[in-house]
Parts: structure tokens; sequence; C-alpha cells
């Protein structure tokens, strides 16, 4: 039988007990893998052992994925009412609230993100996701397309059946409601895997879905490791359909073993190497503000970050100087996530420290200058200082390939067109910036920009109902918004003879 665990907070910012299954969640159960293997979570404020969970093999992914199925014969689909889905989803979305603080401190002390961030923007955003996929749920419809007198023609939109949901540590709980939330409202079952490092949350989400009113098997999670439970997720040919969020590296995999085994659909939201471009005429406050909040938030820890900044050379030095000023303030404020000055935790793990730091060092040796940071922070955990490179050139890895650090690429630029070749000149499309107080100048530059996503005068403010996604190597597919409820849905078009005799 798979154990309960119980972690006592006793912080200054949240005080309480947090209690979850660490078994599998299949069929609508908690149970042991069936090779009895575990993963240890690990603090990344400390680097100590926080428990372990059980770790699933290709032989759980099969079992889970034949419960999926025969729920989604039995007791879900289109059989199931839109009405009823909605609800049911909207129920998920009241018990994450109402555990709204045990979910903040569980993401706080399984990713290290400062409390109240996990709170305010990991979990509020993941019970709005959840509530607005709720309301799709009975609104999901074909057309009725006009042929012939003697034909009735319309349009279905169909659930694929078995989905497959394959998300990273990041932002662990929200990955999560972006896959959830579509699926399930469009009449998906599905098999997960959170993250091997950060499985709390989704543990925690597991033990809700039974009161939430799901039949079981219709969400089953799988935690274990990439290259065992993700890998069998995507080679299995009851899988119809598989929604990545990750490197580009393992998106190409999951492509691979999809097309291999029976061309499942594919989604990815893979990594990013966004372009924020601050030209002379912006509100310079304004996007130091941004520009800051962009690269350092989570710890740079952000498909969305913006880490390459192209700065006109009139504001250059001012620009450099306030954002070298908010990166000082930061390090100042870096610690414990439970402790409220602060505002900067560790990275995820020591792979990703390692990363990082291996990063930084690169661009040393390249030739740029560490302007800022660089450093680890402190003597116990992954804390990396926020860290700013500059006299880069286009070719150094620093600017070509995705840090997912709190490392920001600061480069000088003379004119727009030079700054549109600039930010484009890279394999990624994901997200992109433009800041400047001239409007057709803003226009002109969103559209110009290879990306998924332009911002303008902000970055990286995603919301639930626009599309979430990246042109080139940033992915394939979009997430959120009615543009998901495409991904989750395959059309049937049905052609009915009322007349035509042959
Ligand atoms: P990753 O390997 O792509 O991990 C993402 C997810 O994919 C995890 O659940 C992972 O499982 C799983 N996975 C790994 N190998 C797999 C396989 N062969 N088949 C199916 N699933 C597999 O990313 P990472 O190694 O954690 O991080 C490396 C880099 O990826 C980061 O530095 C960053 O550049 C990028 N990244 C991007 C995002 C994003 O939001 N776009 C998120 C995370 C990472 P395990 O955790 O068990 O290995
Ligand atoms: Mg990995």
């Amino acid at each position: 039988m798979p154990s309960t665990f119980t972690y006592t907070f006793d912080t200054p910012l949240y005080k309480g007990k947090s209690t979850f299954n660490t078994g599998l969640f299949i069929n609508g159960e908690f149970v042991d893998p069936v090779d009895g293997a575990k993963i240890e979570v690990v603090n990344p404020s400390t680097g100590k052992v926080i428990t372990s969970v059980s770790a699933g093999s290709a032989k759980d992914v099969d079992i889970a994925v034949k419960a999926a199925k025969q729920a989604y014969k039995t007791s879900w689909g289109l059989k199931v009412p839109g009405t009823d889905r909605g609800r049911m989803l909207s129920k998920l979305a009241d018990l994450i609230e109402k555990n709204a603080d045990e979910f903040a401190a569980l993401e706080a002390l399984n990713v290290g993100k400062p409390f109240g961030v996990a709170r305010m923007a990991d979990v509020a955003s993941t019970i709005g996701t959840i509530r607005y996929y709720a309301g799709w749920a009975d609104k999901i419809q074909g057309k009725v397309i006009e042929t012939n007198d003697e034909k009735l023609s319309y349009t279905r939109h169909e659930p694929y059946g078995v989905v497959g949901q394959i998300v990273p540590w990041n932002y662990p709980l929200s990955m999560i409601s972006w896959k959830i939330g579509p699926a399930l409202a469009t009449g998906n079952v599905i098999v997960l895997k959170p993250s091997e490092l950060t499985p709390l949350t989704a543990l925690k989400l597991a033990g809700l879905c039974n009161e939430a009113g799901f039949p079981s098997g219709v969400i089953n999670i799988v935690n274990g490791y990439g290259h065992t439970v993700g890998q069998a997720i995507s080679e299995h040919p009851i899988i119809e359909k598989i929604a990545f969020t990750g490197s580009t590296a393992t998106g190409r995999k999951i492509q691979v073993a999809s097309a291999m085994s029976n061309l499942k659909t594919v989604t990815l939201e893979l990594g990013g190497k966004s372009p924020n471009i601050i030209f002379d005429d912006a509100d310079l406050e304004q996007a130091v503000k941004w520009a800051t909040r962009s690269i350092f938030g989570n710890m740079g820890q952000n498909c969305n970050a913006g880490s390459r900044i192209f700065v006109q050379e009139g504001i250059y030095d001012k620009f450099l100087s306030m954002i070298t000023d908010a990166a000082r303030s930061l390090q100042s404020a870096t610690g414990d996530p439970f402790e409220p000055s602060t505002k900067h935790g560790p990275q995820v793990s020591q792979t990703q420290f390692d990363r990082v730091m291996g990063y930084i060092d690169s661009a040393k040796t390249d030739g740029a200058n560490v302007h800022i940071g660089g450093s680890r922070h402190g003597s116990e955990g992954y804390f990396v200082q926020p860290t700013i490179v500059t006299e880069c050139t286009p070719d150094m890895k620093i600017v070509q390939e995705e840090v997912f650090g709190p490392v920001a690429a600061v480069i000088k630029f003379k004119t727009e067109e030079e700054v549109i070749e600039m930010a484009n000149n890279t394999v990624y499309g994901l997200s992109s910036a433009v800041f400047t107080e001239n409007s057709s100048r803003a226009v002109r530059v969103a559209h110009a920009l290879e990306a998924g996503q332009a911002f303008v005068n902000c970055l990286n403010w995603v919301e639930k109902n626009m599309p979430f996604g990246g042109y080139k190597q940033s992915g394939i597919g979009r997430e959120l918004g009615e543009y998901a409820i495409d991904m989750y849905t395959q059309v049937k078009a049905v052609h009915i003879n009322v007349g035509l005799k042959i």
C-alpha cells in the first residue's frame, strides 16, 4: 500500500500540515508501482530530501492507459454532458482554492518559489485556468455546413480518447492546469506525468480528483522519470494525442516516438531565447521593471523569459545602470522562500544549478563580461545570483542557447532594422517584446518578430484566454484559450443522405 506523507510547515509565512499520498494515482486510487521503485524529492533551498514518492515504469503506464481507455468507453467522453464535465472541473477548481495556501507551500518547498509568488501567481492562475475550461465544457460544437438539399452535413468536434501529458518542473501545478483543463473539458481522459523533480502538488491534486466527482480512470497521474514513464507515454499505441512542455531536445524525442509508434497528434511547448527590445523612446522605468521581472522572475526558469535584452544606444548606459540596481536589490532579497523579504529563490536542482553556472562560465570563456552576479549565493541549496552579461556577440552560447536561469544578456543596438534582424537570429520563437512610446513602431516591430507571442510595453503577461505557443523550434500547436480546445478535439465530417437515390 502506498503511504501517506505529512509535512509540517512552521515558517514565518505559512504554518500548517500538508498531507498527500505518495503513490501512483491510477483508476481513482493510489497504488504502488509494479516494480516498487521510488524517487527522492529534494528541497532546492537546502539540498535535503523532503520525502520519496513512487516511481512508475512502462508497466504502470500500460495499466494507467488501459484504465483510462475503459473509463473513456464507459463513463466519460461525449457520453457525459458537457455541463457535467464542466461542473466537475469547477468543483476541482473550488477544492484547489480551498487548499490554496497548502498548494502554494508545497510549490515553495519543492520548487523554491517565494511563497507569496506561488500563492498569487501559480496557484491563483491554476484555479483561474481550470474554471475557465469548466466554462468551455458545454460550448464545444461543430457546424452545420450547407451543401445541397439532399444532404444534411455537419461537423462534430470529438475527443481523442486517451491523451498523454508530460509537464515540467518550472510551473508544476499551473502547467497541469493548462493541460488537464482543455483535455477534460473536451471529453478526453488523461495519463499525466509530472516532472520527477517536482511531484508534490500533482500528488496533492490527485487526492482531490475523486471528491471533485471525476469517474475513476478519467485522470491518472504516474510519477516517474522521463526516459521511462515519459518515453512509455510517447510510445503507447492506445494514446492518440500527446501534449508536452519542456526542452526542445525532449520534444524532438517525443515527436520521434510518436511517429514511430502510432502517429499520435503532438503538441509541444518548448524552450525560448526571447528578445526584449527597448527603444530610446521607451518609458525607461517601466521597461526596466518589466525586463527585470521577465528574466529574473521564477529564477529565470521560464520558457518565456526575455533573456536577450536589446537596448538602443541612446539609453543603453542608463538602462544598464538601472537593471544592475534591480539585480543588486534582488541579490539582497535572495533566500528562504518562506521568509517575507524573499523575492529570489534557488534553481530547482543541482543539475539546473550546474547548467546555469556552466553557461555563465561559457560567457566568460567566449569573451563576454559578467557585469553583475555570476556566482553562487550562500553555502547550501541551489541559489544563483541574478546575473547580467554584457559585451556579447551574436554567435556566443549565452546569446543563442536557453540558459533557463537568472542570466540576462544585454546587447546594444542602433537601428530598428538591425534589431529585428538580431532578434530573429535564433532557432527559437516563443516570445518577444518591444518597448517604445511610438505606436506605429510598436506594431511594426511586433509584427516583424518571429514569435508566437509579441508583447508591447510588457512581457510575460500571459492570459488564460489568449493562445500560447511557439514559432520555429519553440513548439507545435497552442495552449490556452479557445485554441487549446482545437488541440484536444478531432473533427468528424458527418454526411447524411436525406433524399438522393442512385
Ligand atoms: P526535460 O527533460 O525536457 O523535462 C521536461 C519533462 O519531460 C519532464 O517531465 C521530464 O521527465 C520529461 N522527459 C524527459 N525525457 C523524456 C523522454 N525521453 N520522453 C518523454 N518525457 C521525457 O527538461 P529538463 O531536463 O528538466 O530541463 C532541461 C532544460 O529544458 C532546461 O534547462 C530548459 O532549458 C528546458 N525546459 C523548458 C521548459 C519550458 O517551460 N519550456 C521547462 C523545463 C525545462 P523527468 O523530469 O523525469 O526527466
Ligand atoms: Mg529531465
